[in-house]
């Protein structure tokens, strides 16, 4: 596992890289659970100040799966594929479940 993937997982700061520019990954205290339209969410992408913020207290079951939501919400941003939450929470899901099924991730 890489260094960086392994600080998120243990809830610390981490740098990532999107498309050549280097983004933040944050646990921040002040945010328990961040809102997104309108409902709950563990974590915000922040494209434009090229950060991701996690909730403190998200659970460790949800940091990868979140993480991997706010990675598609960041391209979504970037490329303005104009994708709603609910199809970005389908790729979310469906990724993870590659992935696992596969056991490319544990
Ligand atoms: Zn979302």
């Amino acid at each position: 596992m890489s260094k960086e993937l392994n600080k998120i997982l243990n809830r610390q700061s981490a740098k990532m890289i999107f498309f050549g520019r280097e983004y933040d990954v944050l646990f921040n205290t002040k945010l328990l659970k961040v809102k997104e339209n309108g409902t709950t969410a563990w974590a915000e992408a922040q494209p434009a100040f090229k950060r991701i913020v996690f909730a403190e207290d998200i659970p460790d079951d949800f940091i990868f799966s979140t993480l991997i939501h706010e990675i598609i919400e960041t391209i979504n941003w970037s490329f303005d594929m104009g994708l709603d939450h609910c199809k970005i929470t389908t790729l979310e899901t469906s990724i993870c479940a590659i992935l696992m099924d596969n056991k490319l991730i544990k």
